[in-house]
């Protein structure tokens, strides 16, 4: 086959102990005009290195010394070289080998003699096209890192720089399934990644039920300035017009989170998950040291971040779909009977007092039938409005049905709910409704009934009040009984 005009030749560094299959890959990459340079195991491959600076690695896996997976787990390991693409050749069948080739980085794996005739295609798709300078163009691997106990040394801590990343992960993620309230994973977070920072400072910033809200961690030898600073660095990402109010707590008070920060850097990460919008934002100011060396725990610390609250994100909105009625955003009968449950249980347990009202709309029908549905809708949601804003922030008002609502008072008798419910009646009925005439005016009757001791019953408590709306409907409506 002719190379292709447009393909760059490229530098590739063969990887094989075999040297008939070495001098094959030779000939395939040669034949397309990419010239190449050779080594018979990882360990050779790493002394290339050392000195040449390959667009990509093509390795086989089984070989003496250091294997294809050690060698890339060495190559993604280390700065210089992560960005170096490795393709790794498996052989047929073994499905070990090739979860292993997946797991330690590799960014491509090929299984030999079934796909071979695309490695040079596959090899090249692997290299930037915009021949940006690569960041790992400058060779670190220093001469004494070669003999084999350097070798393994290396191998031993990149291992354990893995398994300190997986830890990380697990324990990030571990936090979901423990915690279903967003301030508790937001702090368990926080004391997760805190130690990495001190005496530094950590602030993570995430979308709440109203805006941004930040919470933070610090040394005690930071002052206020150097928070402030790190806020602004993370309200550069925050949406303008969100309150972004930051909550900081000092670190427990250690001798080492008291020492003074030497030579602070201020990192700012969103957290992103892919095909999600960017719900978090991680600011830390930490020692360039800490930042250095901690660099690819906090890259994966804003992953987990990311991941952890899309999903509380998620299960939030289902949660609220799951508790709300979608016309009028207040609760759903279920949700409003299950929390009404629980008071009455509360009412057995402390003996505290408790009422309840059933609301329904008068001559409703009559709504739909002179203006339509669409209308009735309206007036249903603006109602809605009404009730929640007339009531008090300790009452939970609900829709129940069509055009019936009930609301409940904790701690409230019943001349306590007659007067809540006489003063919301009145005001709903002054009020014009936006959209319909003028001169029309939707009212509402109440039937109220109070918990009347251990025995009551959710059952028996609205049945009571269904007869008093029954008897407030019968005398005339726009009335409250009970
Ligand atoms: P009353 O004073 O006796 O309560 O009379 P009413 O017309 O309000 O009562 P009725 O129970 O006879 O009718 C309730 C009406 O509410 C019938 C139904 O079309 C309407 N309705 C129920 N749910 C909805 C809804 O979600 N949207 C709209 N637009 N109308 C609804
Ligand atoms: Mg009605
Ligand atoms: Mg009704």
């Amino acid at each position: 086959m002719v190379p292709s005009k447009a393909a760059k030749p490229l530098q590739v560094l063969l990887v094989d102990d075999n040297p008939i299959q070495l001098s094959l890959l030779h000939h395939l990459f040669q034949r397309h005009g990419h010239t190449t340079l050779e080594a018979k195991n990882g360990a050779e491959a790493l002394i290339v290195l050392a000195t040449e600076n390959p667009d990509v690695v093509v390795s086989d896996c089984v070989m003496p010394l250091l294997d294809g997976y050690q060698l890339c787990r060495l190559l993604k390991d280390d700065r210089a070289t992560r960005h170096l693409p490795v393709l790794l050749l498996t052989a047929q069948g073994a499905g070990l080998a090739r979860f292993w080739a997946k797991t330690c980085g590799a960014d491509r794996f090929l299984v030999k003699g079934r796909d071979l005739d695309h490695v040079v295609e596959v090899a090249a798709s692997l290299v930037d096209p915009t021949g940006k300078p690569r960041p790992h163009g400058r060779p670190r691997l220093a001469q004494e890192n070669f003999g084999v106990d350097a070798i393994q040394r290396r191998l031993a801590q990149a291992l354990e720089q893995r398994v300190v990343e997986t830890a990380l992960r697990d324990s990030i993620g571990r936090l979901y399934t423990a915690e279903h309230d967003t301030l508790r994973l937001i702090r368990g977070f926080i004391e997760i990644l805190q130690e990495l920072v001190l005496p530094g400072a950590l602030l993570v910033a995430y979308t709440g039920e109203d805006g941004m809200i930040c919470h933070g961690v610090h040394g005690s030898s930071l002052g206020e300035k150097d928070r402030a600073a790190l806020e602004a660095g993370v309200q550069k990402f925050i949406p303008p017009g969100s309150p972004g109010l930051c909550h900081w707590h000092p670190a427990g008070d250690d001798e080492d989170r008291r020492r003074a920060m030497r030579d602070p850097v201020l990192r700012v990460m969103p957290a992103v998950t892919p095909g999600y919008p960017t719900v978090g934002i991680l600011g830390f100011l930490a020692e360039r040291r800490a930042v250095d060396e901690y660099e690819r725990l906090f890259e994966i610390a804003a992953e987990e971040l990311g991941r952890l609250l899309s999903l509380e994100d998620s299960r939030l909105r289902l949660y609220h779909q799951a508790i709300r009625d979608p016309l009028t955003g207040l609760y759903n009968r279920r949700h409003l009977l299950d929390m009404l449950d629980m008071e009455i249980d509360q009412c057995g347990r402390f003996g505290h007092s408790l009422s309840l009202m059933l609301i329904d709309l008068d001559h409703f029908k009559a709504v739909n039938d002179r203006f339509g549905h669409a209308a009735g809708d309206h007036v249903l949601s603006v109602m809605a409005q009404r009730m929640a804003f007339g009531l008090r922030k300790v009452d939970q008002v609900g829709r129940i049905g069509g055009e019936e609502f009930l609301a409940y008072g904790p701690e409230t008798d019943l001349d306590g709910l007659r007067a809540l419910a006489e003063r919301l009646r009145q005001q709903v009925a002054i009020e014009p409704i936006p959209g319909l005439p003028e001169a029309d005016r939707v009212t509402l009757s109440i039937g109220l009934a109070a918990w009347e001791g251990p025995g009551d019953t959710l059952e028996r408590m609205m049945a009571r009040a269904d007869k008093n709306l029954y008897q407030a409907k019968a005398e005339g409506r726009n009335r409250v009984i009970g």
